[in-house]
């Protein structure tokens, strides 16, 4: 019985995400947490340490560096593409997240960050790159995880079940992305574009 958070303990937060300057970027109440399995990178590093031994109940302030959090903005990391590279028809609109196929096959995400009559400056960086995070925690459970749920790197909570039967079908247990689950998948979804 794990009576305090640590490596193979499943945990149930409730949080609230700020920005330094107070804007409230995302959130989870007590009674719909955030499960996560410790020690599994399930959640950004910054976070997880902070956690380590509290207990059912507690609350606790974590400010985040970038560092470890979603890292330091790389001003690099930015590219300027022809207009003419994406489909005609395509209606670009500044903020929206498009993917990007590399040579290789893997798809990146990208922000367009400036628009003009004949060119698109991609964003590569994280939206919450460079950007220091403020986290007011509180740990509404903690149990110890299954075989399966260490074997597999996560919780299987109920509502996990259904995925759970798609990743045995599938064999694709680590392809989902962790960061675009916590931060609003659903509304992106809708302005996510293969180039
Ligand atoms: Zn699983």
């Amino acid at each position: 019985m794990n009576e305090t958070v640590q490596n193979g303990a499943v945990v149930s937060l409730a949080y609230t995400l700020k920005l330094s300057n107070g804007e409230v970027i995302d959130y989870t109440e007590a009674d719909d947490p955030l499960e996560y399995l410790h020690g599994a990178d399930n959640i950004i590093p910054g976070l997880e340490k902070e956690l380590v031994g509290l207990s059912v109940g507690a609350q606790k302030e974590v400010r985040v560096s970038p560092a470890e959090g979603y890292g330091e903005y790389d001003p690099e990391d930015v590219e300027e593409v022809d207009v003419a590279e994406f489909p005609s028809g395509m209606s670009l609109k500044l903020g929206m997240v498009v993917a990007i196929p590399d040579s290789d096959g893997n798809v990146e995400e990208a922000i367009v960050s400036e628009i003009t009559k004949d060119s698109v400056t991609l964003d590569f960086n994280h939206p919450l790159a460079g950007k220091p995070l403020m986290f007011s925690v509180e740990v509404v459970g903690i149990r110890e995880a299954t075989a399966e749920e260490l074997e597999h790197g996560h919780p299987h909570s109920l509502e996990m079940e259904e995925f759970d039967d798609f990743e045995d079908d599938f064999d694709e247990e680590d392809d989902f992305d962790d960061e675009l689950e916590e931060f609003g998948e659903d509304d992106e979804d809708d302005t996510t574009k293969t180039v």
